[in-house]
């Protein structure tokens, strides 16, 4: 078997690596500094929490919003069940009506079905041929019922990127919580929550360079400030909002993968969508029958995603094992099944199932651009002269 340092690493939405300065950071709180944030008698307790309050702010002062409206959390799992569930639990007096999208992760469309079950009313909002939600549906779905919006910032599997500050518009306007799980945008585009206009929304650090296990709920506590209801319940950390021992070692680097990401943003993101442009460019100029899934502008600069016409991703897959991609399909035990957010954008299953997740990062290189260039090609062209149907559009096509 090869080993990972011999693959080339094109997965970021997956996760990330560790950025070697957030190691830095971290390794001390692993070690001698391993003090519990909540001991007040001594000063192993004190320096941990003196860790913690300073990545507090490095979170937020990426996210431009104060330190005490950041809830440390054990990633985006469990923030976005933290925002939908809490907000339903404590404005259930208010109303039962939740307007959500049928493209989102499966921790917040999930968090919703369970809900759904306990009486809850949710819209599941269609999205366009690109993945996009229509802030006009927003609007028209919103009923004196409706206690929450909750809306993907940028799709990780597609890349497309919602209109979330017009709809956090639309939400002020009608008085209605909006909630956004912006995982996979946060640290690479408008990372703004005023600039967003959403009053809740979901992070983890290590979609950013950060370590796993560790992210954050923001919760506004601006005119008006939100409430919500707790989760879980035990030792008062976090303002009982996320009580339990916190992960001072993670919580410190992903403090430090906020910082870093700040700082390189503007500069990473260029470097990063010229990396995915040139992948695009070089299969499309090399192959026929491929197709752009997502909106062409509209999209995280990392993210490329491509239907291989006539090859089924996961043979494709499996003629790539030196390279980590992704499929737009989930494998279950029984059977292969297409990605629910390429048939939500009206992709045919056929298609949907040839679809192939390029996720680019801080790590890429040109050369390793042009390595998956050249292998995709060949293993496409490979898979295609085994299939009849191929033979045929391309006969058709001649013919035309
Ligand atoms: C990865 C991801 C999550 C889950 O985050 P965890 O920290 O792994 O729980 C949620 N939403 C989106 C959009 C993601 O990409």
């Amino acid at each position: 078997m090869e080993t990972p340092e011999q693959s080339i690493y094109m997965d970021y939405h997956a996760t990330t690596p560790i950025d070697p300065q957030v190691l830095d950071a971290m390794t001390p709180y692993l070690t001698s500094h391993f003090g519990n944030a909540s001991s007040t008698m001594h000063p192993f307790g004190w320096q941990a929490k003196e860790a913690v309050e300073k990545a507090r702010l490095q979170v937020a002062e990426l996210i431009n919003c104060s330190p005490e409206e950041v809830v440390f959390t054990s990633g985006a799992t469990e923030s976005d069940n933290l925002a939908i569930k809490g907000i339903a639990y404590q404005y259930k007096d208010k109303g039962n009506h939740i307007i959500t999208s049928t493209v989102e992760h499966h921790a917040v469309l999930d968090s919703c079905k369970v809900l759904e079950n306990e009486g809850f009313e949710v819209t599941y909002l269609p999205v366009d041929g690109y993945g996009m939600v229509d802030p006009h549906a927003v609007e028209a779905a919103i009923t004196d019922r409706t206690i929450l919006i909750s809306l993907i910032y940028a799709n990780n599997e597609v890349g497309t990127i919602n209109p979330i500050s017009e709809i956090g518009e639309i939400a002020e306007q009608h008085g209605v919580i909006f909630h956004s799980d912006a995982v996979q945008g946060i640290g690479k585009i408008e990372s703004d929550v005023d600039g967003l206009k959403v009053d809740l929304m979901s992070l983890t650090a290590h979609k950013m360079y950060g370590p796993k296990g560790i992210g954050a709920l923001y919760i506004r506590e601006k005119q008006p400030p939100i409430r919500l209801h707790p989760m879980i319940h035990g030792g008062g950390q976090e303002r009982n909002i996320r009580p339990g021992t916190l992960n001072v070692p993670g919580i410190v680097g992903f403090g430090m993968a906020c910082e870093l990401s700040k700082a390189v943003m503007h500069e990473e993101d260029q470097r990063i969508a010229s990396l995915r442009k040139r992948l695009y460019r070089g299969l499309s100029k090399q192959l026929g029958f491929i197709y752009l899934n997502g909106h062409p502008q509209k999209r995280l600069p990392g993210n490329l995603n491509i239907s291989f016409e006539f090859v089924e991703s996961e043979s494709l897959l499996m003629g790539l094992k030196g390279i980590a991609l992704s499929a737009g399909a989930a494998c279950t035990s029984t059977s292969v099944e297409a990605s629910y957010v390429l048939r939500a954008m009206g992709i045919e299953e056929e298609l949907a199932l040839t679809a192939i997740r390029f996720g680019l990062g801080r790590y890429n290189t040109e050369a390793e651009v042009d390595t998956v260039i050249d292998a995709v090609v060949k293993q496409v062209a490979r898979l295609r002269e085994l299939s009849p149907l191929y033979e045929m559009a391309l006969r058709d096509r001649n013919q035309m």
